[in-house]
């Protein structure tokens, strides 16, 4: 089944406290699975795009309601860091040929919520088109998102276990 999903960028604009915040919100929530969390770390959680650019891509995002790099703590740098590696880690499985990582700051540079910093991590095939059109129209996605979350999932637990049976990173 193909189904036709927005840019990344028309994520739901957040709010300026973390209310309405779409990262806070699933943070908020206990549902994982229908929220599409892939993992809880101490200081950051894993989400994928509700509006993703190419099956498997994630989100990686303080828990702390934080827009601007700079005010990031330590703590959170490291975990942001070591959550995105891991993710890369984990989306092997998909045999993608190579990854987009990076943050869009700022909504004039594509940030669909500005208010909450988020690191995305995209797999990328040959013949998928070249990165432009992440902030452009529509992209056909081949896979649904449950589908993919379950794959990702399956993939963590056997290549990170470590970090999926531990509370704390
Ligand atoms: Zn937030």
């Amino acid at each position: 089944m193909k189904q036709i999903w927005a840019p990344w960028r028309s994520v739901y604009i957040g709010g300026e406290h973390g209310e309405g915040c779409f990262f806070c919100e699933k943070l908020k929530s206990k549902e994982d699975e229908d929220n599409l969390v892939l993992l809880r770390g101490k200081e950051t959680f894993v989400i994928m795009n509700l509006y993703p650019y190419n099956n498997g891509h994630l989100l990686v995002a303080p828990k702390r309601h934080v827009g601007e790099i700079e005010d990031l703590s330590e703590e959170e740098m490291m975990e942001l860091f070591k959550m995105t590696r891991d993710m890369v880690k984990a989306l092997r499985a998909f045999k993608p040929e190579g990854f987009n990582v990076g943050a869009n700051i700022g909504r004039v540079a594509g940030a669909g919520v500005p208010g909450h910093f988020h690191i995305h991590v995209v797999p990328r095939w040959n013949g998928d088109t070249n990165f432009m059109p992440v902030l452009g129209d529509t992209k056909v996605i081949s896979e649904s998102l449950e589908v993919t979350y379950k794959k990702i999932k399956e993939s963590l637990e056997k290549n990170c276990a470590s970090l999926v049976n531990k509370k704390d990173i």
